[in-house]
């Protein structure tokens, strides 16, 4: 490629709005453009990233025996039904209608059209086990889609599907994709983890996600140095840490041993009635002066905090008082009716609770008992815990390792490995014959990667203050030759092009940097797109027989002589 024949448009300022070491490097480099608040285009150079890292996840993919298919953006809103996610998703999930009124949706994930596929496709247990992936556009619309391509709304995500006869089968293919993660991860060139990670409402026991290891990270990572253990700190067990902060009032005291019967009770008192679908309702209330605010907090899953749904009570009595929407949303960081992670910064006290065991804990940690915090970013959330309390907090059970031997990292997740059961192949009736001529139901696992999100957590992971250093295998180009005096010396020019031919002919993804610019703004600019290797030819270095070359990552450059400089890079 010849730098006067692409794109380059690198910026001085990165977006004031940018705060993100990834978003400001990858919009400074001319890598993205913003159109709307987690929208982008991927710019050419962008682009060029994104392939290499698709490339290797094929590779591997299909190397671990799974076969590509491309599934819609847009799915109809009847399989959501079937699957029960059209009413459970929330406003993470981006609703549409066509020109007939008719309701679909913008996929987040592919889970119930590839179920669709299944049961209609897979017939006998001979056809079996079958892994389905794809790599395409999802859309979430998230609440604060902010850190450019790390938390987009639109973004490209690898995901895979996995069908076996049998719980055994399912966890066999797990183990093949974990496996396959493993591997790309590490042809990337990053520093990751693989920790045990929440399964949510699905349950069962088998869920990784994989971690690019980096100090701005939204996840917390605590893990044992000296064993195998790695947790999402969203996993591991902890003495609440929220408790500290909510201070107990009268009130709060009162209620003892908030049960079923006394929400019945309050949600009377209220005049409201209980929505049955939901497995736990909460009340709270918040201990500030004047007339205490209530709201009622209604959970679908057993622990998932992400399907809090915070509602604004209807008028009621005693003393009481209607919480405005304002209200709902500085206190929960939530729109009434919002699915999404609770967040609890302020305290908060419970005063009717029917499922005390874990709806308690998690809200206000009312009891030392173990918790477990689904999809909570910590520091964005909720205010990020001490290191020094999560250290101590797996004490005691072997497997984990002693009090205080943890060690806490910050994370990305870049992938996320789960076991799914039969989560949604029973809902959709998805079923084979087995030898025997009886239906039986499938078994699915589901394995995403962020591909574009590994992108901006690489950057985040390899950087210095001039700019992006990336890892070669997703480099957007592996060399680039800067001739100094382009313009002026012949000999420069035929050097150049040279070598640029040889390293082409040996399948280097070389850049010339033919433009002719200055020195010191060509440097500074390569520095900030992050071209691993830097070859520079100039008048002075050819009149000695020496080219120069700069590694991304290193102080100093290597002064070369022009014979050796092919032998040198390749
Ligand atoms: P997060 O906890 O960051 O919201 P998630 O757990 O919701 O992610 P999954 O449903 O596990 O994400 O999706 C699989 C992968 O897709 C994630 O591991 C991540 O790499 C990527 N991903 C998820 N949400 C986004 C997003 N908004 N922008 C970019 N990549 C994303
Ligand atoms: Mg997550
Ligand atoms: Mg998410
Ligand atoms: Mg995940």
């Amino acid at each position: 490629m010849l730098a006067s024949k692409f794109h380059l448009n690198t910026l001085k300022e990165a977006p004031t709005e940018a705060e993100i070491v990834s978003h400001q490097l990858m919009t400074r480099a001319g890598m993205i453009r913003k159109h709307a608040g987690g929208i982008y285009t991927y710019m050419p150079l962008g682009l060029k990233i994104m392939r290499k890292v698709e490339a290797i996840v094929r590779e591997e993919m299909n190397k671990a025996g799974a076969i590509e298919l491309l599934m819609p953006v847009v799915q109809p809103a009847e399989l959501w039904m079937e699957s029960g996610r059209w009413e459970q998703y929330g406003p993470e999930l981006l609703r549409i209608k066509d020109r007939h009124q008719r309701d679909f949706v913008l996929q987040p994930t592919s889970e119930e059209v590839i179920t669709d596929i299944a049961r209609n496709e897979i017939h006998s247990y001979r056809q079996l086990p079958v892994n389905f992936y794809h790599i395409q556009t999802k859309f979430r619309d998230e609440r604060r889609p902010r850190f450019g391509l790390m938390r987009g709304r639109e973004f490209t995500m690898k995901d895979a599907y996995s069908f076996d006869r049998d719980e055994a089968g399912a966890l066999a293919s797990y183990d093949i994709m974990y496996n396959a993660y493993m591997r790309i991860f590490k042809r990337l060139g990053l520093t990751f983890r693989a920790v045990a990670a929440d399964t949510g409402s699905i349950g069962g026991s088998r869920s990784h996600e994989f971690q690019v290891i980096a100090d701005t990270g939204e996840d917390l990572i605590v893990y044992n140095p000296d064993s195998d253990y790695a947790a999402n700190i969203e996993l591991a067990e902890a003495p609440c840490l929220i408790e500290k902060r909510a201070e107990p009032t009268q009130e709060s005291q009162e209620v003892e041993t908030p049960n079923a019967n006394k929400c019945e009770l309050v949600a009377q008192q209220l005049g409201v009635s209980l929505d049955k679908t939901v497995k736990s309702v909460v009340f709270v209330t918040t201990p500030e002066e004047g007339p205490a605010q209530v709201w009622l907090l209604m959970v679908r899953g057993d622990h998932e905090i992400n399907e809090i749904k915070v509602s604004k009570l209807p008028a009621f009595k005693h003393g009481f008082r209607l919480a405005t929407e304002e209200e709902i949303l500085e206190y929960f960081g939530s729109e009434p009716g919002y699915l999404g992670p609770l967040n609890t910064a302020k305290p908060v006290n419970i005063i009717a609770d029917t499922t005390v065991a874990n709806m308690s804990d998690f809200i206000c940690g009312a009891n030392k008992a173990p918790y477990h915090i689904t999809g909570i970013n910590w520091g964005r959330d909720l205010p990020e815990p001490e290191v020094a309390d999560l250290r101590n907090v797996v004490a005691g059970d072997p497997a984990i390792g002693e009090p205080g031997t943890l060690a806490i990292q910050r994370g990305i997740e870049v992938g996320h490995v789960f076991f799914l059961g039969d989560k949604y192949s029973s809902e959709l009736k998805a079923t084979f014959l087995n030898e025997n001529g009886k239906p039986e139901t499938l078994q699915m696992g589901c394995y995403g990667i962020g591909i574009s999100r590994i992108t901006a957590a690489a950057i985040e992971q390899n950087h210095d203050e001039k700019g992006i250093i990336w890892p070669i295998a997703m480099a957007p180009f592996e060399v680039v030759i800067c001739p100094v005096g382009w313009g002026k010396s012949e000999a420069i020019r035929n050097e150049a092009t040279a070598l640029y031919e040889t390293l082409k002919q040996n399948n280097i993804d070389v850049i010339l940097d033919d433009r002719d610019t200055r020195p010191g703004v060509m440097f500074s600019e390569w520095e900030l797109i992050g071209v691993p290797i830097r070859v520079t030819i100039g008048d002075r270095g050819l009149k000695d027989g020496i080219i120069e070359v700069q590694e991304r990552s290193k102080a100093e450059a290597v002064k070369v002589p022009v014979a050796e400089v092919n032998a040198y890079v390749l």
